[in-house]
């Protein structure tokens, strides 16, 4: 059996196989140096330099991201989520038109509008579930980047990301994806055409709420990756080295989490279309979401472990409801083993196109009934 026989799930489970060379310990220790000892010929020949740019944990973490994302040109790993996705709009030039999607982490379209706009992008946003609205807003030779995340938090919209890498292409941009709610488990965006894909390993990737982390994957080692790198080495954005170690040990058990989440965002989702309090579910697993046809078509083995309901009494039966749950914790971020619920309205604030009635529900390992009975006394209690 060789190594390019196994499958993401085995290559995972080992990080790539991986061990320490001078003990043989079947778990590589944790590599803290921040400078390197040069060749007596003045070289770097072990290709490691400085700890700004190098570090063998970090590289070891980000094998295991390229190999999940299948990612020609590797990943790259930063300090947040944000800290990976503001890259890639710096490696842009002033006056670049970009689309990004309307539905997206509330966080980053705020830093698009307030940041990204002072120095110089021209940033468009777009309901790219739309394919229609994405054709008509893009520019030939204008437009340089499309921005997409799908499923997009927190409504769980859904983007084609084969067509949107199509008309991306054929106006000469690039297509990223903010893949952070599918994970490589169910979706890989790369083998659908896309550029870079993004993901805030802070969530499912790490999946135990204890390292905030974010990474880039891309397909062509080309001279806008090569900025990227540029930005990340000369700027100090690299994810530190205990953080790169937690951040394996949680991609070890990365599709043993999934599968259970996505079982039981399932059930959770089908269960709560009958509950009397809930108005709407929001999860594209469910037949009449408006997406899924499609993510059926780009997902497998699930469609992830978010979801949000719509609560029949509105805005404050919401927040009430969140005040009443045992189980679930009142807390924001998603993909950690335990399940999150969150009132997202009152984060998001003024222009979000996050309805006031609805909670985000990042559903976690727990036993599904557990969480069932959950939600359900606390939607009673807040009704
Ligand atoms: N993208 C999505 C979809 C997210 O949900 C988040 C955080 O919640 C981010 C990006 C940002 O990640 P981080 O908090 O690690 O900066």
């Amino acid at each position: 059996m060789t190594k390019a026989s196994l499958t993401p799930r085995s290559l995972a489970a080992q990080a790539m196989g991986k061990v320490d060379p001078t003990t043989r310990g079947v778990v590589p220790p944790i590599h803290i140096a921040t400078t390197y000892l040069r060749d007596e010929d003045n070289g770097y020949s072990t290709g490691f330099v400085y700890g700004r740019p190098d570090n063998e944990t970090v590289r070891e973490a980000e094998s295991v991201l390229a190999m999940l994302e299948d990612a020609r040109a590797g990943a790259l790993l930063f300090g947040s989520g944000m800290a990976a996705a503001t890259a890639v709009f710096q490696a842009l030039d002033p006056g670049d038109h970009v689309i990004a999607s309307r539905v997206m982490y509330w966080a980053l379209r705020n830093w698009l509008l307030t940041e990204a706009t002072r120095w110089g992008l021209n940033i468009e946003f777009v309901e790219t579930d739309d394919l229609s609205s994405l054709k008509a807003a893009i520019r030939p030779g204008e437009t340089k980047l499309v921005w997409i995340e799908t499923p997009s938090n927190p409504l769980w919209t859904i983007t084609d990301i084969e067509a949107a890498a199509g008309i991306a292409h054929a106006a000469g941009a690039r297509l990223a994806v903010d893949s952070t709610c599918a994970s490589p488990v169910h979706t890989q965006p790369l083998a659908l055409g896309a550029d870079i894909v993004m993901h805030a390993a802070t969530k499912v990737l790490n999946g135990h709420s204890d390292v905030v982390a974010g990474v880039l994957c891309a397909r062509e080692d080309d001279e806008f990756w090569q900025r990227i790198k540029t930005i990340r080495k000369m700027q100090g954005g690299i994810l530190g080295p205990f953080e790169a170690f937690l951040l394996i040990r949680g991609l070890r058990t990365l599709h043993l989490r999934q599968e259970r989440q996505a079982a039981s965002a399932m059930a959770l989702a089908e269960r709560l279309s009958a509950h009397p309090m809930v108005a709407r579910v929001l999860y594209p697993g469910l037949p009449q979401h408006p997406g899924h046809d499609i993510a059926a078509r780009q997902m497998k083995d699930g469609f992830g472990y978010m979801l949000s309901i719509q609560v029949t009494g509105g805005e404050a039966a919401a927040v009430r409801t969140a005040a009443n749950v045992a189980l679930y914790k009142r807390a924001t971020s998603l993909g950690g083993v335990e399940s999150l619920i969150e009132h997202r309205a009152s984060i998001e604030g003024a222009g979000s196109p996050c309805p006031p009635d609805l909670l985000r529900l990042s559903t976690g390992i727990e036993d599904v009934d557990d969480l069932y009975d959950d939600l359900d006394e606390a939607l009673k209690a807040g009704a």
